[in-house]
């Protein structure tokens, strides 16, 4: 832990490592169940659809519909302490994983629930790049 307290996510070790590894190249990657193929978030060693524990990690389409949104008040990162207020939102991908992001490129107060969204990469301090959701432009909506 460093920053008094703010550290944010461990994007080194642990299951998720290879998520974090992959925004850093620019991608969004997941866990895929080799069994069912059921899209795991977060990582896990058994597959909760068929208990499988055979997976591999491959790249998915970076889009997905905002599902529900907040604005924080309060860096959870130092690298973000600059940004506060901040909108953060459970974004929907079209694989069916629902990821906790920060939204980028929304007017402060707009409702953005129910916008298409496309992953972005932005370089955040220690954490290096990581994913950001930014409204999809005109044609890429499906
Ligand atoms: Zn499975």
């Amino acid at each position: 832990m460093t920053g008094e307290g703010l550290a944010g996510p461990d994007t080194t070790t642990g299951d998720d490592s290879p998520f974090w590894a992959g925004a850093r190249e620019g991608r969004l990657e997941f866990q895929h169940c080799a069994s069912c193929g059921f899209v795991r978030w977060p990582a896990a060693g058994v597959c909760p659809e068929c208990l499988s524990r055979d997976f591999a990690w491959r790249p998915v389409e970076p889009v997905g519909t905002v599902w529900s949104w907040v604005v924080y008040h309060r860096a959870y990162s130092a690298a973000l302490r600059e940004r506060v207020p901040y909108d953060v939102a459970l974004v929907e991908l079209d694989c069916g994983v629902r990821l906790l992001t920060r939204l980028t490129g929304f007017a402060g107060g707009d409702d953005p629930v129910g916008t298409r969204v496309v992953a972005r990469f932005e370089e955040l301090g220690e954490h290096g790049r990581v994913p950001v959701f930014a409204p999809a432009e005109e044609g890429t909506d499906r």
